[in-house]
């Protein structure tokens, strides 16, 4: 017997395979119905109120409530799409395509210590071990340099380009995340990549947000989930934020230091991604979720579009912050950063050497484990109950957290709108902290509830 959401069996496929399916409860079927009709008018709802209401949450509604505005008027007021956006758009994809597929990683054998170049990545479900070209670092570098050789002699183009074609640019992550979903979706179907790997539920919806594919591909190399996930969402990231700051500079004659701060602390978490995208591989996205379209439009739309809201924000309220203000964020962000780097980092050495590596300068304490995979077998593992995983269950995300409050806290008390970020991320991950301790519970059995009674709390020691 699975959980309650998800009771699983197999069955034997048309081709002879045997994929997962799944039976989906109401629950989740309602969830995934409500993420796809709403989560697309939520991002256009903050891009809108910043364009049209200064980013007030409130201002559109209460107009809509008194009759001052209608729906009618603020969709009148909101930029098409555009042949510039189109054709912007789909350079920018195609770039990244061409430095993913086309480009060998050349930074490993020059960086010392960066992990790069052919890569495996873990045991699938069906025992497959996909090898990955890890070329993220390389990509986000060739395309900062080109970024900044415009800015300061080129002028090809105008640093504030993505700001100026903002909601034009919306419409076009859109046509595309939409497009690789569905696309996904019909691979999954009839030409998935590995067969074995697939899971159908036979409920469309679900289906289509939660992917049918475990690794899509086209060809040996173009892996959709290192892709999507990585480029173009990511390497765009750095970019849209020195965009807005370009524009802070444009419209008021400078850039404050709260978007200094909401560069430099974001632009160190994605330069973290990158430099560790081999491990990325290891981590939940990649090694349990399939491809849909939570993953396809989520990297293509959510993420460059409500990551970013903080700088956007900016640009229309120039927030100076005093130097008390301005030190506390910074110390909050990089004190965040420093517990999600080495907590990922302390679980990753741990599992690499399999526990023979000193934790905080002494050998770590270990729970032994075991589990029985699919197919039958018995495997072995441990869990490290030293460093920071015997403070907390997953120190890892209160990091992230700290992080994530520390560039919301520098857009200043006006507005809520910064704020959705810290808002998002809590759910976010307090949700994938349960759903990953069930999936552990289910797997470890007697052996994680050791381990739960020896580190008791999750994310806050002594809280939660
Ligand atoms: P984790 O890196 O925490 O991985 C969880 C897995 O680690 C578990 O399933 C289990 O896997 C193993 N594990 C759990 N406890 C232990 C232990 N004590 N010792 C050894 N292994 C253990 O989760 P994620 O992959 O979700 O996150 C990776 C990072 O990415 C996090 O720092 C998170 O904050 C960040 N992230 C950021 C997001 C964003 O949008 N900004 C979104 C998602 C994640 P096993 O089956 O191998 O035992």
């Amino acid at each position: 017997m699975g959980s309650p959401l998800h009771r699983e069996r197999t069955a034997v496929g048309n081709n002879g395979t045997r994929p997962h399916v799944r039976e989906v409860d109401w629950f989740s079927l309602a969830s995934v119905l409500f993420l796809l009709l709403l989560a697309p008018f939520i991002v256009y709802y903050f891009i809108m109120a910043c364009d049209q209401y200064g980013c007030s949450l409130t201002a559109p509604v209460v107009d809509l409530a008194t009759g001052r505005a209608r729906l009618a008027d603020i969709w009148a007021k909101t930029p098409p799409v555009t042949k510039e956006a189109a054709q912007l758009y789909a350079l920018w994809v195609t770039f990244q395509v061409l430095l993913y597929s086309a480009l060998p990683d050349f930074c490993h054998k020059f960086l010392p210590g960066y992990v790069g170049g052919v890569q495996e990545g873990a045991v699938t479900p069906a025992g497959v071990i996909n090898k990955y070209e890890i070329n993220g670092l390389q990509a986000w570098l060739i395309t900062h340099l080109l970024w900044f050789a415009n800015s300061h002699f080129l002028s090809l183009f105008s640093p504030t380009i993505i700001f100026d074609n903002w909601i034009p640019l919306l419409w076009c992550a859109n046509i595309l995340g939409y497009t690789v979903s569905t696309f996904a979706m019909i691979k999954g179907y009839f030409f998935p990549t590995n067969a074995k790997d697939c899971k159908f539920t036979g409920n469309f919806f679900y289906d289509y947000m939660m992917g049918i594919e475990f690794n899509p591909r086209i060809g040996k190399w173009f892996d959709f989930k290192l892709f999507f996930n990585g480029r173009p969402g990511i390497v765009a990231w750095t970019l849209i934020n020195l965009s807005f700051a370009a524009k802070q500079r444009e419209l008021y004659g400078q850039v404050t230091n709260a978007m200094v701060l909401v560069n430099v602390l974001q632009a160190i978490y994605v330069l973290d991604f990158f430099w560790n995208e081999a491990w990325y591989l290891k981590t939940i996205d990649i090694c349990h979720d399939h491809f849909g379209w939570y993953l396809g439009w989520g990297d293509c739309v959510w993420l460059p579009y409500l990551y970013t809201l903080q700088g956007l924000y900016l640009v229309y309220h120039p927030v100076q912050l005093s130097t008390p203000h301005a030190a506390g964020v910074l110390l909050l962000g990089l004190l965040g950063y420093y517990i999600f780097r080495m907590a990922n980092h302390q679980k990753d050495l741990f599992r690499r050497t399999d526990g023979r590596c000193l934790i905080w300068g002494r050998k770590p304490r270990v729970i032994e484990c075991s589990y029985t995979s699919a197919d039958g077998r018995r495997h072995h593992s441990k869990l490290l109950v030293s460093g920071f995983w015997g403070v907390a269950r997953h120190l890892n995300y209160t990091g992230d957290l700290m992080g994530s409050l520390a560039y919301c806290l520098a857009c200043g008390g006006g507005h809520l709108l910064p704020y959705f970020y810290i808002i998002y991320m809590t759910i976010l991950l307090t949700h994938r902290c349960l759903r990953d301790e069930h999936r552990c519970a289910s797997k470890y059995g007697g052996d994680w509830a050791r381990y739960t009674a020896a580190v008791p709390h999750r994310l806050l020691p002594g809280i939660f």
